[in-house]
């Protein structure tokens, strides 16, 4: 079966590789689709070490060919997720309290398992996380890493019906965190962006209020409309964004980190102290998490946005994400084989 590999320079071969058995608790899928997603180009590029020959892929959606010995969460025929979060030890104090993508002993599908980026991908049952019926393949496969993350961010800032949210960057991420805050948890939601463009994607998707930082004040403008935000999500990968995120929130506010700036924020501490603001950081979700992701999107509450593309493209689409040409999801497509 063809896969995407890594390769010593940092480039991406497809070969053939041969699947091994199914060991204890395995399920072997047949890929339908896979997202590309910036943390691919990462592990690519050797950004987390060295993975040559490491079959890439987290955002992987295929239908259960077969299952191994002692599997019973997977029957052929299923159609199931390979997510960044690939297995948990499941007996650490994180796998035991809800808490299991922060096990120090995790697996991560494309990094340090092989990935859903391939003809086939073996996954460990348990960890699979069902795809409903409604739902198709390539929007899902956006909901396994961009959507849980989004939507378990938005679940951790505590918002409530009627509260306005903040979201410090529309891009992929940005928009599906919209999508959440306003259609699943009933806020109301205000999109911060430099790009007008993604404003004007933001205004189509529902937002309440959008502001360009980039002219504006997004902090003072939000504080005299709404006397404040309850909460902030920050996907945008500026320190400064992070920053007016803890100007633009009210006493009592949390604010969620998503955003990977390599840069450290600047936090006034009589502000944190004296107004009880909370900043948290939180990273994909569970299965749990997924499985109430999908379930919302099946019910066409978010729409990610997603353009198949042959396996082929691989390299391309790297190319095109480090040139920032990227709008909405690549998505692998295995079902249709390239005519070229
Ligand atoms: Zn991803
Ligand atoms: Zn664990």
């Amino acid at each position: 079966m063809k896969a995407a590999v890594v390769s010593k320079d940092h480039s991406v071969e497809i070969i053939d590789k041969t699947v091994r058995p199914l060991e204890h608790g395995e399920a072997l899928l047949s890929m339908e689709c896979c997202g590309v997603c910036h943390t691919d180009l990462h592990v690519k590029n050797g950004d987390f070490g060295d993975v040559t020959g490491r079959t890439l892929g987290h955002e992987g959606i295929g239908i259960v060919k077969s299952v191994g010995p002692g599997v019973t969460s997977l029957k052929a025929g299923d159609r199931a997720s390979v997510a960044w979060f690939f297995r948990g030890c499941g007996h650490c104090e994180y796998c035991n309290s809800g808490n299991e993508t922060l096990c120090r002993s995790v697996t991560n599908a494309g990094y340090t398992a092989d990935g859903g980026m391939a003809e086939e991908c073996i996954v460990v049952a348990d960890y699979a996380v069902k795809v409903p019926d409604g739902l198709d393949s390539a929007a899902a496969s956006s909901i396994t890493c961009a959507g849980v993350t989004t939507y378990k961010a938005v679940k951790v800032s505590n918002i409530k019906p009627g509260q306005w949210i903040v979201i410090y960057g529309l891009g992929g991420l940005g928009n599906l965190a919209l999508q959440y805050a306003k259609n699943v948890f009933n806020a109301k939601v205000i999109a911060v962006d430099v790009n007008d463009l993604q404003l004007d994607f933001a205004k189509e998707s529902g937002a309440d209020l959008v502001i360009n930082s980039r002219t504006d004040d997004a902090a003072k403008i939000i504080q005299e409309q709404t006397g404040g935000a309850h909460a902030a999500v920050v996907t945008a990968v500026a320190k400064a964004a992070f920053n007016s995120a803890v100007d633009a929130v009210r006493a009592g506010a949390r604010i969620v980190a998503v955003g990977l700036p390599s840069e450290s924020m600047s936090l006034n501490i009589p502000r944190l102290v004296l107004d009880g603001i909370e900043v948290v950081g939180s990273l994909v979700g569970t299965r749990q998490d997924l499985a109430e992701a999908f379930q919302f999107a099946a019910e066409g509450k978010v729409k990610p946005t997603v353009t198949l593309r042959p396996l082929e493209d691989i390299n391309a689409i790297f190319h095109e994400m480090e040139s920032g040409k990227i709008k909405g999801r690549m998505v692998i497509d295995f079902k249709h084989k390239s005519v070229r």
